[in-house]
């Protein structure tokens, strides 16, 4: 059936004592009654606040069970929701406030006084006492609504992109976009109403988003924990009988790193946002660690591709095949699709798709006859599974040569005291840009510049050899776990001079 109503409504009325949301920090958990409660109260609220027929509201929350019961509310009301990143910088979100043009601003105790000091609009905290004379949302007297009646087109989210190519992109989301990405996602791994979703990853970005979106279309349970902490995480994913998590492929790691073993229960460890390296995968392989390599952007609502642990098995480096009624095109320079096992932009349509970003003019740049262009380089195999190599943008152009950084950092790797490398261009007034490397090298080992370099000869062509490397503890990532290019860059740069 197509949902008409909020996804927490009707699983209230279907299953009304099932555990629908535990808040992992302070061990509460709520039944999907008590969850339809608290939805309907906040949305009351909501109502109130925003007297005038709000299209959208601005929500500063870190994760937390009040961000999932006001996300549910804005939906039961028919009000799109612009989650916000409290990491950001109080400028960087009157900027994102600015560009969104929410009709109130929802925050929490530690967001209230950037809240006030970039809106003007009303605001009100999720939290009871809160400090610098922000009225609280329990203490408004719910103003009377009727629940919207959804359609797949209701825009139900404005997300920003996690902002590794340049400023944060806003993207449109609608019911459909969130209900078509859930559905395919459950549909390739199995998902069933007795699931049990830990989020630990952020909930203004997809990554977080998407389980208490799933949990609440499923009926299942979502555990909710603010902030990932390898010995606590591993603590909640074996007491808590989760069944399934997404990670980004760091947060993998360091659970390894603290000697995590994966409970009986656990069925599906989606890892997503960055590529997972061959390496970390047969060290989850070794701990029996169900690892899904995953694809996907905030433009797809989540994923693009999912592998299961069987299906990654025996295919190095796949992300797996496309979601079932998602469609994936590998495409050359002029749109024109490429064959089998040759590289080139990804280009992806299908119902999780956004109908468009908030500026006009870049959905017109992103979206050709194929769908829309995700900016990164992918191939394919005979059997439709997709690998993802790098950006479009991080292609390195030196003395007129293009040059693959994924490759180079391919043959870095071969070296035994490599961990892991960044590949990067660096201006050059002679060759344009140069070829320059950012190395970490692997435990115990300590290799030289030199020794580098001379690796690299022989098995790569001149103009590919990396012409600066330098060496770090570790690689500078954003929030959501991406190398972070320009800071790799920044890096290499101070190190010539
Ligand atoms: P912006 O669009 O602002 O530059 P972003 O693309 O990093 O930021 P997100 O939508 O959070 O913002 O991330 C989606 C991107 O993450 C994908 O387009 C892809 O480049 C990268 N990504 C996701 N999963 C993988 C993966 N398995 N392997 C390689 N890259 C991945
Ligand atoms: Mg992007």
């Amino acid at each position: 059936d197509w949902p008409t109503q909020d996804l927490v409504a009707a699983r209230a009325a279907a299953t009304p004592d099932r555990t629908a949301l535990i808040d992992a920090d302070r061990d509460e958990s709520i039944t999907y009654r008590e969850y339809d409660a608290a939805v309907g109260r906040r949305a009351a609220a909501l109502n109130q606040l925003t007297d005038d027929d709000p299209d959208r509201i601005a929500v500063l929350l870190d994760t937390r069970p009040a961000f999932a019961e006001l996300f549910f509310a804005a939906m039961r009301l028919g009000v799109s929701v612009v989650p916000l990143n409290v990491r950001l910088t109080p400028a960087e979100v009157r900027e994102q406030v600015e560009r969104t043009e929410p009709d109130a601003l929802l925050c929490e105790r530690e967001t209230e006084a950037t809240a006030t000091e970039v809106f003007d609009g009303p605001i009100a905290s999720v939290d009871d006492a809160a400090a610098a004379g922000v009225q609280t949302l329990d203490d408004i007297d719910g103003a009377p609504f009727e629940p919207a009646t959804l359609t797949p087109e209701t825009e139900q989210l404005v997300l920003f992109t996690s902002g590794t190519t340049g400023q944060p992109k806003g993207v449109r989301l609608t019911v459909g976009n969130l209900v078509a990405s859930a559905t395919a996602s459950a549909f390739r791994l199995g998902v069933t109403r007795s699931d049990r979703w830990l989020c630990c990853l952020p909930t203004y970005h997809m990554g977080g988003l998407a389980p208490v979106v799933r949990s609440a279309l499923y009926g299942a349970t979502v555990v909710i924990q603010r902030e990932f902490d390898a010995a606590e995480t591993a603590r909640i994913l074996d007491e808590s009988g989760i069944t399934g998590v997404s990670l980004v492929p760091t947060m993998l790691a360091r659970l390894l790193d603290v000697g995590w073993e994966p409970s009986e229960q656990l069925r599906f460890v989606l890892l997503g946002g960055a590529p997972a390296s061959d390496d970390l995968l047969a060290r989850a392989r070794e701990r029996d660690v169900p690892a899904c390599p995953t694809y996907g952007m905030t433009e797809t609502a989540s994923q693009i591709a999912t592998a299961t642990p069987e299906q990654a098995a025996g295919h190095e480096g796949t992300v797996g095949q496309p979601l079932v009624n998602t469609t994936v095109t590998v495409v050359d320079e002029d749109g024109d699709p490429v064959g089998t096992g040759e590289t080139g932009e990804i280009v992806v349509s299908g119902p999780t798709v956004t109908p468009g970003y908030l500026d006009p003019a870049v959905t017109e740049d992103a979206f050709g006859p194929e769908g829309l262009h995700t900016g990164d380089i992918g191939s394919r195999d005979e059997d439709g599974r997709l690998w993802v190599h790098n950006r479009v943008d991080d292609r390195i152009v030196t003395g007129g040569e293009n040059v693959d950084p994924g490759e180079v950092v391919a043959v870095l790797r071969e070296h035994p005291a490599v961990h892991e490398a960044a590949v990067v261009g660096l201006d050059d007034p002679e060759w344009g840009e140069r070829v320059a490397a950012l190395v970490v090298p692997a435990d115990g080992g300590d290799p030289t510049a030199e020794e580098i370099e001379g690796h690299c000869r022989g098995r790569l062509a001149g103009f590919k050899l990396p012409r600066t490397v330098a060496f770090a503890d570790e690689l500078p990532r954003t929030a959501s776990g991406t190398v972070d290019r320009g800071a790799v860059r920044k890096r290499l740069r101070d190190r010539q001079v």
